[in-house]
């Protein structure tokens, strides 16, 4: 296969760097010539939103190429899309099948902008019951379908390959039940994990989960990628934090394992195979999912990694990691380290324009 020249990486992870717009475009990244309106950053301040296709910007990135014209990827012989199927799909969703290109394109292409697949047909199911009569459809008529949460995903699974059925859980967004003593939350699978949060921390409770793209990336989407997060190391994965699942299978058969039982050794563990299976096993339509007690203090650890040698370190050794530990501070207090040494002689980082020093 001739070797494509793509745009493999979204240039704005590259804008802490200086010279940061000759890297990203060393590496494939798509860097603008002008200046975005409103941007301090100067030429080539790609604009996130922009990319999402969210912005008014009058320059558009290029479009992603095609992921079956980027890879070697042959489609396997599922049925296309008739007039009768969209007939039979607004019967069981009505007024939510969208067939606009121009809405489609943003559920064809994936976050890093990376893949881009080809379908035709979006649709957007309320309940469990809704997508279990859209996959009974689609399992009689051979039609392959692609589940997609809040389409974050970093590795190309949230978007169609070819041609197939996106069905979109976002409609799907509906907290069941919370139990406030054990701290048990029951939802839909397309609720958005930042509204969960706010839901669960009003009281008293955290997510068990919690990770950059929280505002947009869906409970159920995360359960189907097995999503660590800055919460993993404390709370576990959510193959322990997950306590039940509602799953559709691709015939149309409702699989309910939605318990919210703490411990239930009655059979196999059935809702453990959906957990990091990427929508490969079915669609999760519901989530039973155990929250702990929100904490009564938060700490923050800086860690300040010390470049190489002949770097500007702040006097201290190369290649040494320190840690500072400190809790919030309240209102108006002074960030005081707790459990560090004196910092080294050498110019502070305010000097250097950077974080605040400890007072
Ligand atoms: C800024 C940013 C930070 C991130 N940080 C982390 C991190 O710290 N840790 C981490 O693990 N990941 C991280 N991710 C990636 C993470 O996997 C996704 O953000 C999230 O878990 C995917 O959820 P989603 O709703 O967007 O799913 P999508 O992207 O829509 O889908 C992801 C996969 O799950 C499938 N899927 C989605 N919904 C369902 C469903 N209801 N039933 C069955 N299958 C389904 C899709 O088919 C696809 O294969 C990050 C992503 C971004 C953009």
């Amino acid at each position: 296969m001739v070797p494509h020249r793509v745009p493999r990486w979204p240039s704005w992870l590259f804008r802490a760097s200086p010279g940061w717009a000759q890297t990203a475009r060393a590496l494939g990244a798509w860097v603008p010539q002008g200046r975005w309106p409103g941007s301090s950053r100067g030429a080539g301040a790609a604009s996130p939103l922009a990319r999402r296709g969210c912005s008014s910007m009058p320059s558009q990135p290029p479009k992603v190429m095609l992921t079956q014209e980027r890879y070697p990827v042959r489609r396997l012989p599922f049925s296309t899309v008739s007039e009768q199927d969209l007939a039979a799909f607004e019967r069981i969703v009505p007024g939510r099948v969208t067939t606009d290109p121009g809405e489609l394109e943003a559920h064809n292409v994936d976050w890093l902008r990376t893949v881009r697949g080809c379908s035709k047909v979006l649709l957007r199911p309320r309940t469990s019951e809704e997508v279990s009569r859209v996959l009974r459809h689609c399992h009689e008529r051979n039609l392959a379908v692609n589940p997609q949460g809040g389409n974050t995903g970093m590795v190309g699974g949230s978007v169609p390959v070819f041609d197939e059925i996106i069905l979109s859980t976002a409609l799907m967004n509906q907290v069941i039940s919370f139990d406030d003593v054990s701290g048990t939350l029951v939802c839909q699978a397309g609720c958005v994990l930042e509204q969960l949060s706010r839901h669960v921390e009003e009281r008293g409770f955290v997510m068990p989960l919690d990770l950059g793209a929280k505002g947009s990336c869906h409970i159920g989407g995360n359960v189907a990628t097995n999503a660590g997060g800055l919460r993993f190391l404390r709370y576990g994965s959510l193959h322990g934090t997950v306590l039940g699942l509602e799953v559709v299978l691709a015939d149309g058969t409702v699989l309910n394992c939605l318990t919210s039982l703490r411990k239930d050794n009655t059979g196999y563990d059935l809702k453990q195979l959906f957990i990091g299976s990427e929508g490969t096993l079915g669609v999760i339509t519901a989530v039973s999912i155990l929250c702990p007690p929100k904490p009564k203090a938060v700490s923050v650890a800086f860690l300040d990694a010390v470049g190489p040698a002949g770097a500007d370190h702040g006097g201290a050794e190369p290649g040494r990691l320190r840690v500072q530990v400190r809790p919030l501070p309240a209102r108006g207090a002074a960030l005081r380290p707790r459990h560090l040494p004196a910092r080294p002689p050498g110019p502070t980082r305010q000097a250097r324009g950077g974080l605040r020093p400890p007072g």
